[in-house]
């Protein structure tokens, strides 16, 4: 059966890392490869975190209705879900992973129906997602606080997701996930 795992979680909850740690433990697993139009951090790798395009292509994609979803998550700066990677996915008869912010996590819960197990990662509160940013030593004083202020409006959806898993230990975390995701694909 074609499935899919949405993650949403305010940025800063330990999204990413659960979800690399999912695709490591769970074989069936793939990551769908959002676009975005926001510059590559870090380490980050063309077309294996991200396919980063200019505003220009990306704008070209929402008239060819190339996606599922997409959300200008924060000014200027657009994330999009491609409906040919979940196609690309499924074909390999694996199951998609999506890792995306909370408005189309609840777009891709609508869109994709029973097919789907949304995931949502709660931080322990404000105050550690903060520090957190913080130590993580990859965003400007600015950007945190444009990212903490936004985080406590998502948490405020979590309810519209189908599981919660509340990240403050992580290992604990890790384990609830794969308990999770290997139920949803076997039933
Ligand atoms: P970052 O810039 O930290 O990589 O991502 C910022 C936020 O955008 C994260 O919450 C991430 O999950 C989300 N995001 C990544 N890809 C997509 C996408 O295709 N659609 C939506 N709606 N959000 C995305």
């Amino acid at each position: 059966m074609k499935k899919v795992i949405i993650f949403s979680a305010p940025s800063g909850s330990g999204k990413t890392t659960l979800v690399k740690h999912s695709l490591e433990a769970i074989p069936e697993l793939e990551f769908s490869i959002s676009c975005t139009t926001r510059q590559p951090r870090g380490s980050e790798i063309h077309a294996v975190d991200y396919h980063f395009i200019s505003p220009e292509e990306f704008r070209q994609k929402i008239s060819e209705d190339a996606f599922v979803e997409f959300e200008e998550v924060y000014t200027d700066k657009y994330y999009g879900t491609l409906k040919s990677e979940v196609e690309k996915i499924w074909n390999l008869g694996k199951v998609v992973i999506f890792d995306v912010d909370v408005k189309g996590g609840i777009s891709l819960k609508k869109y994709f129906g029973d097919k789907a197990l949304s995931i949502f990662i709660q931080p322990p509160s404000i105050e550690e997602l903060e520090r957190r940013l913080i130590s993580r030593n990859t965003d400007d004083a600015e950007t945190i606080k444009t990212r903490v202020e936004k985080a406590g409006e998502e948490l405020s959806y979590a309810k519209e997701f189908d599981k919660i898993v509340i990240n403050s230990d992580l290992n604990e975390a890790k384990k609830e996930i794969e308990i999770l995701i290997k139920s949803f694909i076997e039933n």
